[in-house]
C-alpha cells in the first residue's frame, strides 16, 4: 500500500488554496462542500472564483504565496501552473506537518486526491496510487452507473436509526445481522423507488421483532476456485464480505483472502499432502464451534468444495449438531486448468467423458480402478498427484494406454504464474522433475491435451 486512504472531517477548518485558476477552482468545489473554510492565494482569480469570493465564500489574498499566509492552516493545496511554487509551498507545509497536495505533482504531495462516487453520507473513492489517474475515472464511470443515486438517501435512513439499533440490540454480533438482513430485504428496494416514509415504518417494524430473537450462528461452505480471484462467485463474494470469522487452507491464494471482510478472524487450517496442520477432526469441531457462538462462519475451501475437498465430511458434523449450512460451489481446478491451458476435457472427435480421480496415496501406493481409465477415448485428471506422476503414468501404461497418449501437467493453474508441461504418458514424469513442477498441479492425460498448442491462449 503506498498512500493510507482516509476520509477527512474538514468542517470549519481553515483550508488554503494556492493558484486561482480553474484547476485551483474545481478543488475549491470539493473542500466547500466538505465544509473547509477556505482562503485563496492568487494574484488573480478566474471568472467563477471571482464569483465566489462576491457570494463570501471564501477568502481572497491577492498576492503571491508566502510562509505567513499558512497560520493556522489545517491543510493546502498548490494548484499553480508553476512547478517551482508547488514546491515551495510543498516544502513550506511539510516543515509544518501542514497536508498538502500539489495538484498533479506526486513528487510534492503529503496527500493525493482520490476520484469520487459521491451518495453523502455514502462515499466511494477510488485511486491508483497516483499511477494511472484515468484508470481510477473509468472505474468511477462504472460505479456511477451501477450505484443507485438513492444510495445516499439508504445510508442516510440507516444512520438516523444507528442510535435506536443500539439501544434494542444490545450486542455487536446481533446489531451486524440486523443490518445484513434489512439491506438484503426489501426496504433498500423501498428508498430506491422513492418510498422513503415505508421504507422507515418497515425498518422500524422489522427493529422490534427482531429485538427478542437470539442470535443464529451459520456455516457457509464455500468453494473459492483455483485461485484467480476473477473466477469467484458473486454468491461466495458476498459470503466472504459478510463473515464473522473464516477458516481457510493453503489453496486460497493471498488476493482471496484479501476479498474477505477486515475485520473477520482468520483461521488457518491449511494441510498439505503428508503434513495434516490441523486434523479434519478438528476443523469440524471448530466449525461447529463457532456457529454455536452465534458467528457468521465462512469455511473457504480451494476449488470445489465437494471435489476432493472433504466438504462432505464438514458438513456431515454441522448436520449432526443440528448448525444451520450452506454449500457454494466453486470451480473445480480441472475446470480451471483445462480452459486456462485450452485443453478442453471432452471433444466429439477425441474424448467423450472425462473422469476425475486423486493421486493421493493411501498406505504408501496410488490406489486406482486402472482398467477404466485406459480407454482412447477417456480423459483422465489426476489432482494431488505431482509426487506420484511417474507411477500413475506406468500403471496406465501397464493396464494398457498407449504410451504415446498425450499428457500434461499444469501448475498453478489460472493464476498468472500458470506453466504447462505437455509430454506423453512415457516422458511426462521426466520433463516434470526437469521443469521443477511443484504442487499444486493437475495431470490431465488423453488425445485432448494434443488440442493444446492450437488453443492455448497464454504462454507456457
Ligand atoms: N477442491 C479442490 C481440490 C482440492 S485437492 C478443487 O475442486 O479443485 C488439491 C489438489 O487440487 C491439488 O493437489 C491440485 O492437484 C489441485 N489444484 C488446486 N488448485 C490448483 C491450481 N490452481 N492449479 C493446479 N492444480 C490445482
Amino acid at each position: 500500500m503506498n498512500y493510507f486512504p482516509l476520509f477527512l472531517n474538514l468542517h470549519d477548518q481553515h483550508c488554503l488554496v494556492v493558484g486561482g485558476g480553474d484547476v485551483a477552482a474545481c478543488k475549491i468545489r470539493l473542500l466547500a462542500a466538505a465544509g473547509g473554510k477556505i482562503t485563496v492565494v492568487a494574484p488573480q482569480l478566474c471568472e467563477e472564483l471571482v464569483q465566489a469570493v462576491l457570494d463570501n465564500k471564501l477568502v481572497y489574498l491577492a498576492a503571491s504565496f508566502n510562509e505567513s499566509q499558512l497560520q493556522n492552516t489545517r491543510l493546502v493545496i498548490a494548484a499553480t501552473n508553476s512547478e517551482e511554487v508547488n514546491r515551495h509551498v510543498f516544502e513550506a507545509c511539510e516543515a509544518r506537518g501542514i497536508l498538502v497536495n500539489a495538484v498533479d505533482d506526486p513528487a510534492s504531495c503529503r496527500f493525493i486526491t482520490p476520484a469520487v462516487v459521491d451518495r453523502s453520507p455514502l462515499m466511494i473513492a477510488i485511486s491508483t496510487s497516483g499511477g494511472v489517474p484515468v484508470l481510477a475515472r473509468n472505474l468511477r464511470a462504472q460505479l456511477e452507473a451501477l450505484i443507485p443515486h438513492a444510495y445516499g438517501d439508504l445510508a442516510k435512513m440507516a444512520a438516523d436509526f444507528r442510535d435506536e439499533v443500539k439501544s434494542k440490540l444490545l450486542s455487536v454480533g446481533a446489531r451486524k445481522q440486523f443490518w445484513e438482513k434489512t439491506l438484503a430485504g426489501p426496504i433498500p428496494d423501498m428508498v430506491f423507488a422513492g418510498q422513503n416514509e415505508a421504507a422507515r415504518r418497515a425498518l422500524s417494524e422489522s427493529l422490534c421483532a427482531d429485538a427478542d430473537t437470539p442470535l443464529q450462528g451459520a456455516v457457509y461452505l464455500v468453494g473459492c476456485g483455483p485461485g484467480n480471484p476473477d473466477l469467484l462467485t458473486f454468491r461466495a463474494l458476498r459470503l466472504m464480505q459478510q463473515a464473522d470469522v473464516v477458516l481457510y487452507d493453503n489453496l486460497v491464494s493471498a488476493p482471496i483472502l484479501d476479498m474477505v471482510r477486515r475485520d473477520a478472524e482468520r483461521v488457518y487450517v491449511g494441510k498439505k499432502s503428508n503434513n495434516h496442520a490441523v486434523p479434519q477432526e478438528e476443523i469440524n469441531q471448530l466449525l461447529v464451534r463457532y456457529a454455536l457462538q452465534g458467528k457468521k462462519v465462512l469455511r473457504l475451501k480451494g476449488g470445489d468444495p465437494f471435489i476432493f475437498g472433504r466438504g462432505g465430511e464438514e458438513i456431515e458434523e454441522l448436520a449432526g449438531a443440528g448448525v444451520a449450512f450452506e454449500v457454494v460451489p466453486g470451480i473445480t481446478s480441472a475446470a480451471g486448468a483445462s480452459c486456462y491451458a485450452g485443453i478442453p476435457l471432452t471433444h466429439r472427435d477425441y474424448a467423450q467423458s472425462v473422469t476425475f480421480v486423486t493421486g493421493h496415496r493411501r498406505d504408501g501406493e496410488v490406489e486406482l480402478d486402472w482398467p477404466r481409465l485406459v480407454s482412447p477415448t477417456e480423459t483422465v485428471v489426476v489432482y494431488m498427484g505431482v509426487a506420484q506422476v511417474g507411477k500413475i503414468c506406468a500403471q496406465l501404461i501397464k493396464h494398457g494406454r498407449n504410451p504415446d497418449t498425450p499428457a500434461a501437467m499444469v501448475e498453478k493453474a489460472t493464476l498468472s504464474k500458470q506453466r504447462v508441461v505437455v509430454g506423453t504418458l512415457s516422458n511426462l514424469a521426466q520433463k516434470v522433475v526437469d521443469q521443477g513442477i511443484k504442487p499444486p498441479a493437475l495431470i490431465i492425460i488423453g488425445e485432448v491435451v494434443s488440442l493444446h498448442d492450437k488453443l492455448k491462449w497464454l504462454a507456457d
